[in-house]
């Protein structure tokens, strides 16, 4: 169309008809996509006319969002939403959009969070590409849909961390908060595999409260569980980053010292036992435990832990209260 024999007048009247004719169409496009979808409710269209820097849409995206069509600008900005991201959402979105307008991605598509007019944040997943270029070759219009995923996000986040605590509760132990037996083992088996590896050293210790028995006996279950607890934090407190540290069952515990041999894994080991011999448990007595220390020598992970128990029986019979390698 050749508008330049135009007059002012006519202008206007043709740019009425214009919008009034991309509301209509709008309007059956969102009709359409009703009748079509099952999904229907959470779909979007826009425009985006990066000359004019207008969107232009339909209702979707900003009825979730908590406004009405009349209640906003006569022209809404592409910054009109980004202006909105949530902080956390912005570079991606940003970068997803400049990445397709750039050429290197041949859509854009973004997952981001709009803040809704009361203030929460509503979750989309939005996708678009230039359906225009201008003379000179650039993007000048994009099209693109967008859904709202708000529950489906809610939902995800929720079932992570829902896994999470599962992985937790299936690898610690309840009581003592330190990894359980099923963990100690599975990290026994790495930390033997790169032992055997590498040829570095490689020691453990198994633990064991001495006449537990009677501490429960005396002073009933609910004191015993709370020295249990304890004991986890003194062993925790006196190993190193590198070492690994689980409740390997009942009133066992089972360290992994990596990188270490059984002499340098003794003075741990004896610094635990004295520092659980002097940590005031509030108990008539000081609480104190045996210990057995294993260097691993290429047996099977039975076997060193068993090596380790045979030890730490060695140091019951010699008279409790020490450690044995
Ligand atoms: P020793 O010095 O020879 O090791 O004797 P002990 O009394 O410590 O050993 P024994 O195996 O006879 O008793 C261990 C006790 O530990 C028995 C059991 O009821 C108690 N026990 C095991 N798990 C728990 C627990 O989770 N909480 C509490 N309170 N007690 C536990
Ligand atoms: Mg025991
Ligand atoms: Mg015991």
């Amino acid at each position: 169309m050749d508008y330049k024999k135009y007059t002012r007048e006519q202008l206007l009247g043709r740019i009425d008809e214009l919008e009034k004719l991309n509301q209509e169409l709008l309007r059956e496009k969102e009709q359409e996509t009703r009748l079509e979808y099952a999904w229907t409710g959470n779909l979007g269209h826009w425009y985006w006319n990066i000359k004019t820097n207008s969107v232009t849409f339909d209702p979707l995206k900003v009825t979730t969002l908590g406004y009405k069509m009349d209640e906003l600008p006569d022209v809404v900005t592409y910054q009109f939403f980004t202006d909105k991201l949530h902080p956390d959402d912005y570079q991606k979105t940003m970068d997803a959009m400049l990445d397709h307008l750039h050429g290197k991605k041949g859509v854009y598509e973004a997952e981001y969070r709009i803040m809704a007019k009361d203030g929460s944040y509503r979750w989309y997943l939005d996708r678009g590409r230039i359906t225009q270029y201008d003379a000179e070759g650039k993007p000048s219009f994009l099209a693109g849909i967008v859904f709202e995923i708000t529950e489906k996000k809610e939902m995800e986040i929720e079932l992570a961390e829902k896994n999470k605590i599962l992985a937790e509760l299936s690898s610690v132990d309840g009581l003592t908060k330190i990894a359980n037996h099923r963990t100690l083992m599975e990290r026994l088996k790495y930390e033997m595999e790169n032992a055997g590896k590498t040829g570095r050293p490689l020691s453990v210790a198994l633990f064991d409260i001495d006449n537990f028995k009677n501490i429960n006996d005396s002073r009933g279950h609910i004191f015993g569980d709370k020295v249990l607890k304890g004991l986890a934090v003194i062993i925790k407190e006196n190993i190193r980053e590198t070492d690994f540290a689980g409740r390997y069952g009942g009133e066992e515990f089972f360290v992994i010292f990596p990188e270490t041999d059984g002499a340098k894994a003794v003075n741990i080991s004896e610094r635990i036992r004295q520092a659980v011999e002097s940590y005031d448990f509030t108990y008539e007595s000081p609480v104190t435990v045996s210990g057995g220390v294993r260097q691993y020598g290429g047996e099977e992970l039975a076997d060193l832990v068993h090596l380790a128990d045979e030890n730490m029986y060695k140091a019951k019979k010699m008279g409790k209260n020490r450690i044995i390698s």
